[in-house]
């Protein structure tokens, strides 16, 4: 019998396969399907990756999977903390690039922030990532890195229990990695992470939303713009799905999950912050099942764009509401650090 090991070239990344890739992987090698099952739960569940312990498995199978698989996570590179507790970590990906992850504790709530690409192709004008260009896609190992590692660093008793790819770069540009990686953090074998705490954002990639509707997670779109002629300029995406077309897609979401689409909104001083695109957004919004979710501007090195005063993101929040609108207020976290949204960019950090 030829030895299984040398049938494969390479290791497999463990971290980016999902346990329907892991059961096809070991069938292919005459392997029963339950022990995908069993393996899978050592390694999510009992978060034990030498095989030597994994004690139900028989002898000949245990050897065989060093030569099968490897378990390696990204490397962390830069480890920051802000006051407000906020934590940003700077992950080695590959040889030369680096993306940002940040961890946002609130109450009893620890969210993650994940990176999905390393920079950014989309091109927003007020986005520190879109200023820098789109290196590579992360793989779903890559994903499900950020979230293992980190997990691995906190203390016994506090779990990470949100998960929001909001870092860096878009997650529909890379829909394969991010919905491979939704299946590996939600698989109620392993990390079993509820869908309705995994939330994906993007910039409005209208064809690929249908997607993250069948998988069930969360729809967050970046709004941004009460009106196309002001959401041309500040989100080139617009010119090829525009305010009307995305917001349909988001109805469809709303309707498809029975959920809630958060709508974010990035005020930005004199450009999108007035009453009027208040009332606005109320109007385009009020038939899409939502809630807005206020983010006045992050300033960052080179931004061509100011924060709102206060008074002002006050005062078009309470409009909102006045007229019907459920929405809520970012708060700020971690803008000491640079960790706050929009302002990632790991060739800054380096
Ligand atoms: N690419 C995805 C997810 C990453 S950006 C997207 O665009 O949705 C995450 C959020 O940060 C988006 O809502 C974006 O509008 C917001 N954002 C980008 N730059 C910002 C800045 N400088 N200040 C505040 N929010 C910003
Ligand atoms: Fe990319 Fe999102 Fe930044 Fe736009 S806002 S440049 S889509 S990361």
């Amino acid at each position: 019998m030829i030895p299984l090991a040398s049938v494969m070239k390479e290791k497999i990344a463990f971290y980016s396969l999902t346990l329907s890739d892991l059961e096809s992987v070991l069938e292919g090698l005459g392997h029963k399907k339950f022990r995908a099952r069993q393996l899978f739960q050592w390694v999510y569940l009992h978060k034990e990756t030498n095989p030597e312990n994994m004690l139900n498995l028989s002898k000949l199978f245990r050897e065989e999977i060093p030569s099968l698989f490897h378990f390696e996570l990204p490397e962390i590179i830069l480890h920051k903390k802000s006051k407000d507790g906020t934590q940003k970590f700077l992950f080695r990906v590959g040889e030369k690039l680096s993306v940002e992850t940040v961890l946002i504790p609130s109450g009893e709530r620890n969210t993650l922030c994940v990176s999905s690409e390393v920079g950014c192709n989309m091109a927003c004008n007020f986005c520190y990532t879109g200023t820098q260009k789109l290196k590579r896609r992360l793989t779903a190992d890559e994903i499900v890195g950020q979230f293992l590692r980190v997990s691995h660093l906190l203390p016994e008793n506090v779990k990470i229990s949100n998960i929001v790819y909001m870092g860096m770069g878009e997650p529909l540009d890379n829909t394969d990695a991010v919905l491979k990686s939704i299946d590996i953090l939600h698989a109620p074998l392993g990390i079993n992470l509820s869908l309705k705490k995994i939330t994906v954002s993007t910039s409005g990639i209208v064809s690929k939303i249908p997607l993250l509707t069948q998988s069930g997670v969360r729809l967050a779109v970046s709004l941004n713009a009460s009106e196309d002629e002001t959401r041309n300029k500040i989100m080139p995406i617009n010119l090829k799905w525009n305010i009307k077309t995305l917001l349909e897609a988001c109805r469809q979401h709303a309707i498809g999950t029975k959920d809630k689409v958060t709508l974010e909104y990035v005020l930005l001083k004199g450009i999108n912050d007035s009453l009027e695109d208040a009332r606005r957004v109320y109007e385009i919004t009020k038939n899409v099942p939502s809630k807005i979710n206020i983010i006045p501007f992050n300033e960052h090195p080179g931004a061509p764009y100011k924060k709102p005063l206060e008074k002002v993101v006050d005062a078009f929040q309470n409009e909102l509401i006045y007229l019907g609108a459920q929405t809520l207020r970012r708060r700020t976290m971690g803008d000491d650090i640079l960790a706050a949204c929009g302002q990632l960019n790991s060739e800054a950090t380096l």
